[in-house]
């Protein structure tokens, strides 16, 4: 799996995408998909999904794009964003491609 199909697995969950469209989308097995969720926290009910990385994100525990989880330094600022890639996919994104 490639961290691209990583990234769509996790917005397609959280839009509500179940498990065997986001396997034919992708083009991956349904268990990878599934395993991969469960491992990630994306298991459940779409709703329930959102809230739970909602809160993971506020928590500053996963990158807001990836869902990484987030290494934190003592003393420095928290991050929000495992990279700078992730930050520019982001804002890209939720900016609609305008700086
Ligand atoms: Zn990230």
């Amino acid at each position: 799996m490639t961290e691209e199909q990583k990234v769509k697995i996790r917005r397609m969950r959280l839009d509500g995408n179940g498990y065997k469209h986001i396997a034919s989308t992708l083009i991956l097995p349904l268990s990878t998909v599934k395993s991969y969720c469960k491992r990630n926290g994306l298991v459940g009910v779409g709703p329930v999904v959102a809230m739970n990385n909602d809160v993971s994100v506020q928590l500053g525990l996963i990158c807001r794009n990836c869902g990484k989880r987030l290494k934190h330094t003592a003393g420095k600022k928290r991050k929000v964003f495992c990279s700078d890639k992730c930050r520019k996919q982001y804002w890209n994104l939720h900016d609609g491609g305008k700086v």
